[in-house]
């Protein structure tokens, strides 16, 4: 099937970079979240990286301007319903998600296809609660969306091939590269990579490391970009958080335990570069390291 128009849910880092590389695919975008501030917060954002972009000569001026009218928001969920695709980027709370695919159901077309971005909830059991489980997948990308060349794309138990070939042409589209997983916790990435990054806060927590020593030490001596400290700030402490939660309670395996410290920074509202704080302070000119 012909996928043109693409909904979002959720404006928040996931749903604008989404939002962008949709949009300079050449899909019509409608973007929508619960607020209002995020919606207008998204949209600056986008201007301003597609402007880096026009800056670096990788996107034109021309193509810029088309993108950015490709683009409309609404703070009304059901404005979505006449979608080719729905992709929901809303924070990663099962509860939220259900309440969003059950408000949208009675107002969808009957080929729109479902799509979520959750980095570790059950595809099979989100899709279960709609009335199209085979018209209904993981659309996983990564952070930066327009940065990142992988989308995890993850069929749940009645997924149908149709739909699955639709989405991977949409990855095709985006110049991106699709990566099949099952639908099992967290998926391929996250089931790797959270594990390292709760282990990073655990060293953190014994002792074993501060911030600066830990971050440097997988910089340097396991040639990661960035150190997982830093990263798990990049991502969201409360989204690594879930991740640990899904992983714990679906494998039921202690190995998974969410480090103490994580939910303590994630109680205290510390949630990383959205909040302006979390393992590192970035309210200075220069991050500066909370422990
Ligand atoms: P975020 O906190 O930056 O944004 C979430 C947005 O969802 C917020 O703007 C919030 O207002 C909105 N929202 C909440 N409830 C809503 C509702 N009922 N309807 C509409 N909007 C609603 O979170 P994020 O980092 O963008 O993550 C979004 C999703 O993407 C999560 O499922 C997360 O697991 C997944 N994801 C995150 C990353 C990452 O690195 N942060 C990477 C891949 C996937």
């Amino acid at each position: 099937m012909e996928i043109q128009t693409i909904g979002i849910v959720g404006a928040g880092q996931m749903g604008n970079g989404i939002a962008h590389v949709m949009a300079l695919a050449g899909y019509d975008v409608q973007l929508n979240d619960v607020s209002t501030d995020a919606l207008k917060q998204a949209v600056e954002l986008v201007e301003g990286n597609m402007a880096r972009q026009v800056g670096r000569g990788k996107v034109s001026e021309a193509d810029m301007t088309a993108a950015l009218a490709r683009i409309k928001t609404t703070p009304t969920l059901t404005d979505l319903g006449q979608s080719d695709l729905v992709i929901e980027a809303a924070t990663e709370r099962e509860t939220v998600k259900q309440a969003i695919f059950e408000d949208l159901l009675p107002h969808l077309k009957p080929t729109t296809i479902l799509t979520s971005n959750t980095s570790s909830i059950s595809i099979t059991r989100l899709a279960s609660r709609t009335d199209r489980p085979e018209k209904f997948m993981g659309f996983h990308f990564m952070n930066p969306v327009p940065v990142m060349q992988l989308v995890e794309l993850i069929r749940g138990i009645a997924t149908d091939e149709e739909t699955f070939s639709a989405c991977k042409q949409v990855v095709d589209k985006l110049g991106k590269t699709a990566a099949s997983a099952e639908d099992f916790p967290a998926f391929i990435v996250n089931r790797i990579l959270m594990p390292m990054i709760n282990e990073a806060v655990y060293t953190l927590y014994e002792g074993v490391g501060n911030v600066q020593s830990i971050d440097s030490s997988m910089k340097l001596g396991a040639n990661h970009p960035m150190g997982p400290l830093e990263l798990a700030d990049f991502i969201g402490l409360d989204t690594c958080l879930a991740i640990m939660n899904v992983l714990h309670d679906g494998l039921a395996d202690t190995k998974y335990r969410p480090c103490p410290l994580l939910t303590k920074y994630v109680e205290a509202g510390w949630l990383g570069r959205k909040t302006q704080r979390g393992f590192y302070d970035y309210r200075g000119d220069a991050p500066v390291p909370t422990r």
